[in-house]
């Protein structure tokens, strides 16, 4: 990247990290990357220790939520080197959620180039634990102060990055879900299928809920009909059904377009499964369970790349999905999947983005 300025942080804070005991998203390192929109165009980028902002109390995204992020990982690659999966796909779904909520672009070279660029200063933070990794968290929002109801005509683009455990570390252990009739996410026509700081806020009571309950996390209805599924908060959902691969389709109009999504579904036709991305009926799956079809089920998202459903609760009725354990499918999907990313398989779709941490950096 030609202008980008970095300025070091004086010292580091790797070594008060305990990389036995990561958890998710609360260690970051330190160094950030910046890059503010003013005047109708994107100003110097920079790289910069990591440290707290100011917050005018009239900032725009604080009181209307114009704030959109992404959520993706780098690996360290057996093949040398550290791996990003599928980067231009953030890059480009990070531009449509711009677009829904009236936030500047960005050009989709620059986007990954900045991610580069963070990686080599802080590579340092990415663990070396099989399944661990360094988590990427890149956000847009609106900088304006004010309390008029209009889109922000200031805006930050930052990333931000987060040494994080296994989802995984102690096994993969299938959660119990619960069908939630009452509360939705995101409807047609709304914010659904942007990566949107309110479409969590929508989630959140609905989880506190189902937590208490004794629930790992909520499967949504979709919001008119309550009839078809849409989605568990922050992963897609699959269903294998007699042999047939399952999962809503995007122009369901709440569906978050997931990377990890679009993996499986394209590994499963490679594989020469039979494949639907089609509507489907919360009774169509219970109806399944009871006929002895319904094999797996699955959340799919970055985070924990594949999550089996060992339980789904529907009203007054609970199923178990193949004996609480994750399924040879699922499991073939995760492999794969993470044997790409560390580079430990080969990976013949041009998924995998290869960064030379030694390359030198600008200016
Ligand atoms: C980010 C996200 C997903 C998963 O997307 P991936 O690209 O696979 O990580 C699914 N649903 C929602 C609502 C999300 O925000």
């Amino acid at each position: 990247m030609e202008n980008l300025k970095i300025i070091r942080a004086q010292e580091t804070r790797i070594n008060d990290i305990d990389y036995d005991n990561l958890g998710f998203g609360v260690h970051f390192s330190d160094h950030m990357f910046v890059v503010d929109y003013a005047d109708d165009a994107w100003g110097q980028p920079r790289i910069e220790p990591y440290a707290t902002m100011d917050i005018d109390p009239a900032n725009c995204t604080l009181h209307y939520g114009q704030t959109i992020f992404e959520g993706m990982k780098a690996f360290r690659s057996q093949k040398g080197g550290v791996n990003l999966f599928r980067p231009f796909m953030n890059a480009k779904r990070l531009n449509n959620s711009a677009e829904r909520v009236c936030i500047p672009k960005l050009d989709e070279e620059f986007f990954v180039d900045a991610i580069r660029e963070l990686i080599r200063v802080d590579h340092k933070f990415i663990p070396h634990k099989r399944g661990h990794s360094l988590y990427i968290r890149p956000l847009s929002f609106g900088t304006g102060n004010f309390l008029g109801v209009h889109a922000s005509d200031k805006y930050r683009f930052l990333i931000i990055t987060s040494p994080v455990a296994s989802y995984y570390a102690a096994g993969v252990n299938p959660v119990r879900i619960k069908v939630d009739e009452e509360h939705v996410r995101a409807v047609r026509g709304g914010l659904g299928q942007a990566k949107t700081a309110a479409n969590y806020a929508a989630s959140l009571y609905a989880g506190m809920q189902a937590k208490k309950e004794g629930f790992a996390q909520v499967l949504f209805l979709e919001a008119v009909t309550k009839k078809f599924v849409d989605e568990i908060g922050a992963m897609n959902i699959m269903f294998l059904i007699d042999d047939e691969l399952i999962t809503p389709p995007l122009d369901q109009g709440s569906i978050l377009p997931g990377i990890t999504r679009d993996s499986v579904l394209h590994l499963a036709r490679d594989w020469g499964m039979k494949v639907s991305e089609r509507a489907v009926g919360i009774d169509e799956i219970m109806e399944a369970h009871k006929k002895g079809t319904l094999q797996e089920a699955f959340g799919t998202g970055t985070a924990a790349v594949i999550s089996p459903v060992g339980e789904l609760v529907y009203r007054d009725k609970a199923i178990i999905i193949n004996d609480m354990k994750i399924g040879p499918v699922a499991q073939k999907f995760y492999d794969t999947i993470t044997g790409m990313q560390y580079g430990e398989l080969d990976d013949p779709y041009g998924w995998v983005e290869t960064i030379n941490i030694e390359e030198s950096v600008g200016a």
